[in-house]
């Protein structure tokens, strides 16, 4: 078998690899990372949820019988990155360049070094070959950052089966976070009867119409008391179009809300909530669905993360959660809910950022870490 490459290395072939989000094209990444860990000898299998959008799942066999046996352990990150945005960078943004021990290029940060350090870790178990109790499960996903697309379309396929705990690799320089809100986008139409600006009384007009929903969410009340540690649910009106031209009636207006959401809200119940809110006069349709996921920081495997960061990085661990969502959202449900944890390589302000890079040294340790976690949760 071939030495293992190391997590900067693997981290960088991925980031050379154009997977700007939209379109996304994660399909070469996807095919190297499965050639990559097929030969180290895990099980692993591709999932297209749309032509050149591949997820996979790999899976690394625990030994044991049945009566012994854990639920796997699972790691998740995505191959998508986002657009490289307006300003001129600095560097190759697909270089991988490293400069002062930082890997520069978009992905760096969010989250190509997060998925290379799991990755590395894996094969490291695989080439040792001491099997454990468990199996350790990967979950690579094409398109999180448009919704989750790649990890929602896993669980719906049954791709990804019950887990026993679950590591999201997204950037928190390596700092355990213990859940984050959920988003629900929305779009919110209004429609109305066209007619000549002169005679507006002809008409019925659309952008009234929405200005008066709009008015009226900014009143808006969720009616759930705040979250131990993720704070309120939260709604901003983001964008509002409509209208033809200046001279005639507009018979169609839009806006799109973000909302954030606390892991216990259920978004269907909000959508008619809304719905009833706002009375007849809109039409709300879901753009992004992704749910909240939190774990108490109580829970005896929490315990253990924490205790193995505060030698790790020399500093008392307190509670803490993620300002954006991860694929946690899909997953988490998809493998019955077990604990959480986000902890991945990056300093999360350098998330979609021009100049993108992550400290190298995260990098490695974050691969470390994995490598810890994995082995003392097969007990090898
Ligand atoms: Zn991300």
């Amino acid at each position: 078998m071939s030495p293992v490459p190391s997590a900067l290395d693997i981290a960088s072939d991925l980031i050379r690899m154009d997977t700007r989000n939209p379109p996304g094209r994660e399909a070469e990444c996807a095919h190297y990372l499965a050639d990559l860990l097929a030969g180290a000898g895990l099980e692993v299998s591709c999932h297209d949820f749309a032509p050149g959008r591949t997820s996979l799942v790999a899976v690394l066999r625990g030994g044991g019988g049945e009566a012994d046996k854990r639920k796997p352990l699972c790691f998740g990150g995505h191959i998508d990155v986002v657009p490289l945005g307006a300003k001129e960078w600095s560097v190759d943004p697909f270089g991988a360049e490293i400069v002062d021990d930082r890997l520069y290029g978009r992905g760096s940060t969010d989250m190509k070094s997060g998925v290379a350090a799991f990755v590395h870790a894996a094969m490291k178990l695989a080439a040792d070959g001491a099997r454990g109790k468990a199996d350790i499960v990967l979950a690579i996903c094409a398109g999180e950052e448009t919704g989750c697309e790649g990890s929602s379309h896993l669980g719906r396929i049954g791709a990804v089966g019950e887990a026993g705990a679950i590591v999201i690799a997204e950037p928190t320089a390596n700092y355990p976070f213990l859940g984050h809100k959920g988003a629900l986008w929305l779009k919110v139409e209004s429609e109305g009867v066209t007619a000549h600006g002169s005679m507006p009384e002809r008409g019925v007009n659309a952008i009234y119409r929405a200005a008066r929903a709009i008015t009226k969410l900014e009143d808006f009340d969720f009616n759930v008391k705040p979250h131990e540690l993720l704070g309120r649910s939260t709604l901003n009106v983001g964008t509002v179009e409509g209208g033809l031209n200046l001279n005639s009636v507009p018979d169609r207006a839009a806006f799109t809300v973000d909302i954030r959401t606390l892991p216990e809200q259920d978004h269907a119940e909000i959508v008619s909530g809304l719905e009833g809110y706002l009375g007849g006069e809109s039409r709300i349709a879901r753009i992004v669905d992704v749910g909240g996921v939190h774990t108490p920081h109580t829970h005896p495997w929490i315990r253990e993360v924490h205790a193995l960061m505060e030698t790790v990085l020399d500093e008392e661990i307190e509670p803490r959660g993620a300002p954006y969502f991860t694929d946690a959202s899909a997953l988490t449900p998809a493998c019955g809910h077990p604990p959480t944890v986000i902890l991945g390589p990056g300093e999360m302000h350098m998330a979609h950022q021009t100049d993108e890079y992550c400290p190298v040294a995260h990098i490695r340790q974050a691969a470390e870490i994995y490598e810890t976690l994995a082995r003392r949760w097969r007990g090898c």
